[in-house]
């Protein structure tokens, strides 16, 4: 196992070709169990991330992929997720089941051969290697092909060098074919609401947003519950894993084959349809409804997700959700379980104390707010209220606020 190699001292020109390797692997197992395995690898077009920050200094996410040289061991590239599985994982399902899930990972085009790793963080979240395969660049069996070429492409804010903007796709869920002109409208009022919400707003000179419109043979997404199986083109469905609003795709393969038709940092989904629903997971994709009374509300807050790794700082009373293991300081830049020590401490007045108590005059305040991460106790949030704790706030907190700025600068420089 090579956790230990030394950082890229290289440039990226001489470790990486420019364009963008995907990498389709099933994770698969059940809640105490789990591996991946190589499904495909396919060559993709200009590698749209940073050519500067190649090794990941934010630590974030519950998944790490890495790229070693071959040759020197060397660790060239890494980046933090989180998967649909880890979450499916914490189901009664996967007590009885095993399943997998398609998980397409993007990396940097390497000259040479690598060693990939994909590591995990156990409950005290110490990472774990899972899964290690070489690749060989010269490999005739990686795929060059285009699917689905031909699919209408709308640019609707272009910042130029797809190597510093963060380059945000959007995929069009749920347009019938004579729907074409509404998802291009709605692609517009969604890129205007993600350029001018803070902290993006500042970033705009540095934002590019595409949009992928496919025709679907229906309008929007799976209704299991209702009988509504329609096979929109990128997989989407109300209903995950028994829960109505939670809508995410389980065909990482269908999204990415769509967003990998431009240049993409981010991948959003934008589903045709008014219910109240949505998902984000970190560095996998964002997926928002179009016509909902909160649609705003929900698109970016499940970007915060998507984007920034943000947990929810939400919970009810005698909520005692098990997600975050008691004593294990959550990765999330925006919970904590030490509200003494706080990681955001540098962000507090003197006058707050820590922890803080949930009073008027701290309602404006950063401190310690005891209630998150789906617990009423044991975890502390950064603020009163947050675009991640409550759907009728419409600012992040000062926390998050500097959390999505650190993965900005990540994209941006
Ligand atoms: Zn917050």
């Amino acid at each position: 196992m090579a956790f230990a190699g030394g950082l890229a001292a290289a440039g990226f020109d001489d470790r990486f070709d420019g364009s963008t390797l995907r990498v389709d692997l099933v994770h698969h197992g059940c809640a105490s169990e789990e591996g991946y395995s190589l499904l495909e690898l396919r060559r993709e077009g200009a590698w749209a991330g940073s050519r500067v920050h190649l090794v990941d200094p934010t630590n974030l996410g519950c998944h790490q992929v890495r790229l070693y040289d071959l040759a020197t061991n060397a660790l060239i590239y890494s980046r933090g997720f989180c998967t649909l599985f880890g979450e499916w994982q914490a189901t009664d399902e996967a007590k009885v089941l095993s399943r997998g899930f398609v998980e397409p990972v993007l990396l940097p085009m390497p000259k040479a051969p690598v060693q990939l790793v994909i590591a995990k963080r156990d409950r005290r979240n110490v990472f774990h290697q899972l899964h290690s395969q070489v690749i060989d660049p010269a490999d005739a069996n990686i795929r060059t092909d285009l699917r689905l070429s031909g699919t209408p492409i709308h640019v609707l804010k272009d910042a130029g060098d797809p190597a510093t903007a963060l380059d945000v796709a959007i995929v069009g869920e749920g347009y019938a074919a004579a729907e074409g002109d509404k998802c291009l409208a709605d692609g517009r009022r969604f890129a205007a609401m993600l350029l001018a919400a803070r902290p993006f707003d500042r970033y705009a000179e540095s934002l590019s947003v595409r949009l992928v419109c496919p025709a679907s043979p229906v309008t929007g997404p799976d209704e299991p519950l209702k009988g509504r199986h329609g096979a929109s083109p990128a997989g989407c469905s109300f209903n995950t894993f028994g829960s109505p609003r939670y809508l995410t795709s389980e065909d990482g393969r269908a999204m990415r084959d769509l967003a990998g038709l431009v240049p993409y940092d981010a991948l959003m989904v934008m589903v045709n349809f008014s219910r109240y629903g949505g998902g984000g997971i970190f560095n996998q994709f964002s997926i928002f409804v179009s016509d909902n009374e909160y649609d705003d509300y929900v698109f970016i807050h499940e970007f915060g997700h998507a984007f920034a790794g943000l947990a929810d700082e939400y919970y009810t009373a005698g909520m005692a959700e098990e997600y975050y293991p008691p004593g294990v300081e959550p990765w999330e830049p925006n919970i904590t379980v030490d509200p003494v020590n706080l990681k955001w401490k540098a962000l507090v007045p003197p006058e707050v104390p820590l922890p803080t108590p949930a009073e008027a005059r701290y309602a404006a305040a950063v401190g310690a707010f005891e209630g998150g991460g789906y617990r009423e106790k044991g975890i502390w949030r950064p603020a009163q209220d947050c675009r991640m704790f409550s759907k009728s706030y419409q600012e992040f907190c000062p926390v998050c606020m500097a959390a999505i700025e650190s993965v900005l600068k990540l994209y941006t420089q």
